[in-house]
């Protein structure tokens, strides 16, 4: 077993099926590393199954929850305070070195270079440039980190109710400390460069390594057409819904029953 391993998350079966779109979008990529998911015990039996058809592991982990109702109303997303089950990510020390990816990434190239960054390297979030996007980071797995993370989250919380708050206040140097751990944008491209900065994404979109699915319109709620076998979707971001599907289409869904 490699030492180094893709790491991503599900609590539940409509995030699970980002999962099996996200592996099969790695092995499509030609990574010559495995992908393990954590999953929570809501994960259905049926779904399990079909997780460990595509990941080297699939680990059962318990919910973590900020219970942050204040924050993630300002975020508008009251589901996210799940996110904090993101921790046990430092928990899989089996590994020397993990990139976790959020079950609504999707790997459009070979990013295996990743690996050799060290933690915690991560994009820049959109939003908020000083603070990175935790859809794509890379870590080191370890037990102390592990404890000292549910140590400050306890007793600190996170200041937008999920992962990505907490962690940026945990790895707070990030923003200021060493720029080699800033990854390109193009390993965690969000949908909002598709409105935001339109000829960047012209001019340096076939570079373009990870697209990151945020917000609540995730690529499986989307409507497909299975006559004409596309998604319905504005610009520039049709191209990457279509590829999600592609994927679903021919290598998930003929798995589902
Ligand atoms: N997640 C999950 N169940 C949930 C919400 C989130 O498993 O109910 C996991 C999943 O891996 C997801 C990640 O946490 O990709 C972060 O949430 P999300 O991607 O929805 O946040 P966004 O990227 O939109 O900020
Ligand atoms: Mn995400």
């Amino acid at each position: 077993m490699s030492n180094r391993s893709w790491v991503t998350l599900a609590t539940n079966d409509s995030y699970a099926l980002g999962a099996l779109v996200l592996a099969h979008s790695l092995q499509r990529a030609g990574s010559v590393y495995s992908a393990v998911v954590l999953i929570t015990p809501s994960v259905t039996d049926a779904m399990r199954e079909r997780l460990r058809a595509v990941f080297a592991d699939v680990i059962i982990v318990d919910v973590l929850d900020s219970r942050d109702a204040a924050h993630l109303a300002l975020l508008q997303r009251p589901e996210l305070g799940i996110t904090f089950t993101k921790i046990h990510c430092w928990g899989l020390t089996q590994f020397e070195k993990c990139v976790f990816l959020d079950a609504d990434a999707l790997v459009v190239q070979n990013c295996d270079e990743l690996f050799e960054q060290e933690e915690l390297s991560a994009a820049p979030d959109v939003g908020w440039p000083d603070c990175f996007n935790s859809g794509v980071f890379v870590f080191t797995p370890s037990k102390d980190t592990f404890d000292a993370l549910i140590k400050f989250a306890k007793e600190r919380g996170s200041f937008d109710g999920g992962d990505q708050g907490l962690l940026n206040s945990f790895f707070s140097d990030w923003a200021h400390g060493d720029i080699k751990k800033h990854l390109p944008f193009l390993y965690n491209v969000t949908s909002a460069a598709f409105y935001s900065y339109l000829p960047a994404l012209k001019h340096f979109g076939q570079n373009l390594k990870i697209i990151h699915f945020i917000g609540a319109a995730k690529p499986w709620l989307q409507t497909y057409n299975w006559e004409s076998h596309t998604v319905d979707a504005p610009g520039h971001l049709q191209q990457f819904l279509q590829l999600w599907w592609t994927i679903f289409v021919t290598s998930v869904h003929p798995k589902l029953d």
